[in-house]
């Protein structure tokens, strides 16, 4: 009986893989590849990265060829051969071979890899050659050489995908002025719109002038430069232009065989990679395959599934069972320093298909925050309402790849939330964190199954009513300073106890910190006090993003000046760009080379950098200036505003190997920032229990506050009176403790004078005249002082020694030790002893 002969149409990904497979499973088999183009198996995925430089030799991406397929596995390759036709009865193909010779070749089994082709609809101008696409090395040949005659010149990408993004980017490090131009309203369609929104911004800061939801109406051709005319009217002129707005299957051969295409236009398969024909196999990006986890079919077009079909293909012709569970969707590029990638179905999918699901975002850090280099990652879990992964997708510095992959590795063995925080991943602090970001992910999509926090998205700040809501903010001053939502109400989670009150219950409370885990902690105090709150999934990163994304798009337009390119007016950001915010023109600036002092802030993680900067700076002297190298992402435009408000001059911020070198030169009469005036604090240690000190105490206190001073006020020994409830149940207490309790005045109203007491007398005697002269008394400017932020210290020892108990003293009173009062005169400029 002849040898089996399996005749494979496409030579690339997954026809190549096939090829090599099955020659391995079987060495009888006659097996013959039709490739149209002039190369096999090259590295179509590595094309944009030749064309920006980085891989520098072209020959790389050429990993195999005709002659090494046939020394190697006696595999028959065609080059320059064109499958016309598939005849299904015959069992044959026709073939226009490199001479332009027609020739039939028969098959027992077909393998159709034929791939997918770059989309060009009919606008008008597209069949001009300035317009290129990249699918293959004869289209990445034709781009350099184009690119190579106006060098640094200006480029259009249209598309927003994999291949738009990888394309605008190399351009750029190309040297072009690249604006990309996406029909949607975002960049990445695999990854939701907030953490597209993290790599607008990112686009944006490296110069990348981004047009997002528009269209082209037109090319046309104005000499050596076309004319990208988009549908708003506005017109870009550029030297270079790439069509990257997708692809589709190519399917042609396959649909006038008459083979089964399914809703995308690909050809239909089984779970055996088979088409309505049993003698015809379809693979990779042709192919509409079954989707993981799902009933119907998917199209996807990867490189990973195609590989993985052409292996599973070979091995059910060479007689083993396959089923191929299908494809996920896990994907990932680069974006200049940052990763992007998703697995999964992200929202839109879910949505589209009905599936019900929860989401959180976290973010964390590449690694321990104490070794160098850490970086920041945000991720987004989706997931059912009974804990089962639906999808991850992730967005920052190094390590997203490796988390992405055990997203994709417990999505695709069924994992629940519960299961991602047990997973036991690998830790030392150069790799990760004890609680990987993984993990945590795992636990803060635990906590919103269980309710424990509730959550909202960013739309949920957007769209707010501001009647029924208040936006909460419970980062540190300096962070709050540095920037901030526009309407939102601060209160430092370290105050949120004590201040509560200031919220109002009948409002929803949203909350946001930097990344959502101090929100965490202010939704479930709150949350306990009565108040309706949520916690505002990925904290301030994703609100900032979108905030400053949504105003970039809005600022973005044409400017048709000189040189003709697109600028849009939000566009001139460019990393190297010098501010002069503190208002100080450059004359101004010293010529003598100014004292420089350094601060590492890498690894740190928001607000660390922001807090060193501010701590460094302090001391220093004016026009000196502070260089900082700092990982956090956000510090980037964190850095800026701080600048901006606090009258600092930025002389410098550039991105270099992941990090964010920024030079700072101090500012002479540098704004004082909130976290300066809490440096003005005042601090009083209340010793006297007597009613005109007390007094005095409360009415500086109130001052102050007024002002918009931290006040702390702290009790110990006699001055604890002043804070003892006048009635009320008294708690169990030793002797000492009945003793003590018994003989000192109980509370405000029964505190005497220190000098004229007269057996109560002269106090009643100064009361009467505070009365007549509307001056508050001791009881109302204690409550005044509370709701003015005082913070009231009880001393704990002086608590113990009088035997007196927390739950005897009025509302509003924290217990505290020395330190706490000696931590509060640190960053006073007044302490008191009254
Ligand atoms: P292909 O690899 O495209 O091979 C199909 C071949 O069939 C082509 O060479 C074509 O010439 C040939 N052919 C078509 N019709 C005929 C015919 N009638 N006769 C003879 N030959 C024919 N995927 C990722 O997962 N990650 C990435 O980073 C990534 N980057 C990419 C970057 C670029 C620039 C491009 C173009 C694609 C990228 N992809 C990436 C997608 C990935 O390359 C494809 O999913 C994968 O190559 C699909 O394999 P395939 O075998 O189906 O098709």
């Amino acid at each position: 009986m002849a040898n089996k002969k399996v005749v494979i149409i496409g030579g690339v990904a997954g026809g190549a893989t096939a090829a090599a497979r099955l020659r391995r499973l079987d060495e009888s088999m006659e097996i013959v590849v039709f490739e149209r183009g002039e190369h096999i198996s090259f590295a179509n995925c590595g094309l944009p990265y030749h064309v920006g430089g980085s891989i520098k030799e072209r020959r790389k991406l050429l990993l195999s060829s005709p002659a090494m397929m046939k020394a190697r596995f006696n595999i028959d390759v065609r080059v320059q051969s064109e499958v016309l036709r598939i005849d299904r009865t015959a069992k044959a193909v026709e073939v226009k071979g490199p001479n332009g010779e027609v020739y039939r070749e028969s098959y027992d089994h077909l393998i159709v890899s034929t791939g997918a082709s770059p989309l060009r609809p009919p606008i008008p101008g597209i069949e001009s050659d300035a317009i290129l696409s990249l699918r293959n090395i004869p289209d990445m040949d034709r781009i350099i050489a184009k690119a190579d005659q106006t060098p640094n010149g200006r480029a259009v990408v249209v598309g927003g995908g994999f291949i738009g993004v990888e394309m605008a980017e190399n351009l750029i490090e190309r040297g072009f002025d690249v604006t990309l131009v996406e029909a949607a309203d975002q960049v990445m369609t695999p990854v939701d719109r907030e953490m597209a929104a993290i790599v607008h911004n990112h686009m944006r800061e490296h110069g990348l002038k981004l047009r997002l939801g528009e269209t082209v109406a037109a090319f046309s051709q104005d000499g050596t430069e076309t004319l990208v005319q988009l549908k708003s009217g506005d017109v870009i002129r550029t030297d270079l232009v790439i069509l990257a707005i997708g692809v589709r299957p190519e399917s042609k051969l396959a649909k006038e065989a008459g083979l089964e295409l399914g809703a995308r236009g690909g050809v239909k398969v089984s779970a055996q990679l088979l088409s309505s024909d049993p003698d015809i196999s379809v693979i990779g990006d042709v192919a509409e395959v079954p989707g993981f986890g799902s009933e119907s079919l998917t199209w996807i077009p990867l490189a990973g599934p195609a590989n993985r079909q052409g292996r599973l293909v070979a091995d059910r012709i060479a007689g083993l069972e396959i089923t191929y569970t299908g494809v996920q969707g896990s994907s990932i590029a680069k974006v200049f320093d940052l990763t992007v990638a998703a697995t999964g179905k992200n929202e839109a999918a879910l949505k589209r298909e009905g599936i019900p699901y929860l989401s959180v975002v976290t973010t964390g850090n590449s690694n321990a925050t104490y070794y160098p280099g850490a970086q920041q990652l945000t991720l987004k879990l989706l997931f059912t309402p009974a804990g089962k992964l639906l999808g991850a997708q992730g967005v920052g510095g190094k390590g997203i790849d490796k988390r992405i992959d055990v997203l994709a590795t417990a999505l695709r063995f069924g994992a629940t939330v519960d299961q991602l925080a047990e997973l036991e991943l690998a830790y030392a602090p150069p790799f990760s964190s004890a609680k990987d970001p993984v993990n945590i992910l795992g636990y803060v999509a635990g906590n919103k199954l269980r309710g424990e926090s509730r959550f909202a998205d960013w739309r949920a700040v957007f769209d707010r009513d501001l009647a029924s809501t208040v936006l909460l903010d419970v980062r540190e001053i300096a962070e709050w300073e540095a920037d901030h939502m526009e309407g939102a109400t601060h209160i430092p989670l370290g105050e949120l106890r004590e201040r509560a009150a200031e919220l109002p219950k009948e409002r929803e409370i949203l909350v946001y910190c930097a990344v959502g885990q101090r929100a965490h902690t202010a939704v479930r105090m709150l949350k306990q006090m009565g108040y309706n709150v949520a916690n505002i999934k990925g904290g301030f990163r994703i609100l900032k993003a979108m905030r400053d994304d949504l105003a970039a798009r809005k600022g973005a337009s044409i400017d048709g000046g000189a040189g003709g390119g697109m600028t849009g007016r939000n566009q001139d950001d460019r990393p190297t760009a010098t501010r002069n915010p503190g208002g100080k023109s450059g004359e101004d600036l010293p010529e003598v080379p100014a004292r420089t002092v350094t601060v590492d802030a890498c690894g740190l993680q928001c607000p660390g950098p922001i807090m060193e900067v501010y701590n460094a700076i302090k001391p220093m002297q004016e026009g000196e200036v502070l260089e900082v190298t700092a990982t956090d992402a956000g510090f980037w435009g964190d850095v800026a505003a701080w600048c901006d408000r606090t009258g600092h001059q930025l002389l410098s911020r550039e991105r270099k190997d992941g990090q964010i070198l920024v030079k700072i030169r101090k500012g002479q009469k540098a704004a004082p920032t909130a976290a300066d005036k809490a440096e003005q604090g005042k601090t009083m240690v209340v010793f006297s229990g007597d009613l005109d000190k007390a007094i005095a105490t409360f009415i500086i206190a109130n001052g102050a506050a007024a002002m918009g001073r931290p006040v702390t006020l702290f009790f110990t020994f006699w001055g604890l009176n002043i804070l003892r409830k006048p009635t009320g149940p008294v708690p169990v207490k030793d002797l000492m403790g009945k003793l003590f309790g018994w003989m000192m005045p109980r509370g405000s109203t029964a505190l005497g004078l220190s000098r004229m007491n007269m057996g109560g007398m002269g106090a009643k005697l100064i009361r009467h005249l505070m009365q007549s002269k509307n001056v508050a008394s001791l009881e109302e400017l204690i409550e005044q002082a509370k709701r003015n932020g005082v913070r009231l210290v009880a001393c704990q020892m002086t608590l113990d020694l009088m035997g007196i108990k927390p739950a005897e003293l009025i509302d509003g009173v924290e217990v505290g030790g020395v330190a706490s009062m000696l931590a509060s005169a640190e960053s006073s400029d007044m302490a008191m002893f009254i």
